[in-house]
């Protein structure tokens, strides 16, 4: 029996669509039920005017107080480093036509970060930007300008193709953060994808670069999902190729931290975090 000991995908305090949960209690639920290493992978500020001034600030924190999120992690991690390793990091959007803001964010901030995540929760259509995830109604609206669920899975996976590949840098994240977050209101939009040749496409793009996968259990928690990310065939793709899985909470409130993950253990699921997961010597 393995013990889970690291939580990839957490936010902070920063978060305007998170709790004000501080970082000292994140760390506190962490150590709480027994983790050694966790991450905090804060959203990276959006560009300005790529998308309503309103979902903007929503989605991400302003560019202004990065740097406070980083010095106060800082801070913090020192705090704490006879107890926990601590990561500081951003969760990335991958945004088609804006890489080279990304880069420069990366450029610029990357050296005081440890490990960060890859995310698409924008798609690029017709040269406008969506929110894949925010609501029903918007993903329908996705659905209704693609022409149907399975050309919005196409899109977003291709888009994922691309996030593989493109170049940000030298501080590019090396994780793909919750890789089937298209399903996430797959019980009203129900579908099983079945275009086995784009994945096997991302998995040997994976593989040739050694990119991680954020195996991540909010899906779980998300009402019109209850899964977790990613499952179904990308899950049976990403074990048959073995690649390497991180478990991630993706926790907006101190009491998500390390959500799940001793029943995705349960469930059967410890194969894959075997290799994925560090397992303390004396343990094994
Ligand atoms: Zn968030
Ligand atoms: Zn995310």
């Amino acid at each position: 029996m393995q013990n889970i000991v690291r939580d990839g995908h957490i936010h902070s305090p920063y978060c305007p669509h998170g709790t004000s949960d501080s970082f000292g209690q994140y760390i506190a639920r962490a150590l709480e039920i027994g983790l050694n290493e966790i991450s905090f992978t804060e959203h990276l500020p959006l560009p300005v005017g790529f998308i309503d001034d309103e979902i903007r600030e929503f989605c991400s924190p302003s560019a202004s107080t990065i740097a406070a999120y980083l010095e106060e992690l800082e801070q913090v991690k020192q705090y704490y480093q006879q107890r926990i390793k601590i990561n500081a990091g951003f969760e990335v959007d991958y945004l088609e036509g804006f890489e080279g803001f990304t880069k420069e964010l990366l450029n610029r901030y990357g050296p005081r970060t440890q490990d960060s995540i890859l995310s698409i929760h924008f798609l690029k259509v017709k040269n406008q930007y969506y929110c894949l995830d925010a609501t029903p109604a918007m993903f329908r609206e996705l659905v209704e300008l693609l022409g149907g669920v399975e050309q919005v899975y196409d899109a977003y996976y291709q888009t994922m193709l691309k996030s593989i590949r493109v170049d940000l840098g030298r501080y590019k994240p090396r994780r793909i953060g919750h890789p089937t977050l298209v399903r996430i209101f797959n019980s009203i939009f129900p579908f099983e994808y079945k275009n086995t040749a784009l994945l096997e496409q991302i998995m040997l793009e994976l593989k040739a670069r050694s990119y991680e996968i954020d195996f991540n259990t909010a899906g779980l928690r998300k009402p019109y999902c209850q899964e977790l990310y990613p499952s179904g065939i990308f899950f049976d793709l990403a074990k048959r190729y073995q690649i390497k899985m991180v478990l991630g909470s993706d926790a907006h409130t101190a009491q998500d931290v390390g959500r799940s993950f001793a029943a995705e253990l349960l469930s059967g699921h410890d194969k894959v975090y075997d290799r994925a997961i560090k397992i303390p010597e004396e343990k094994v």
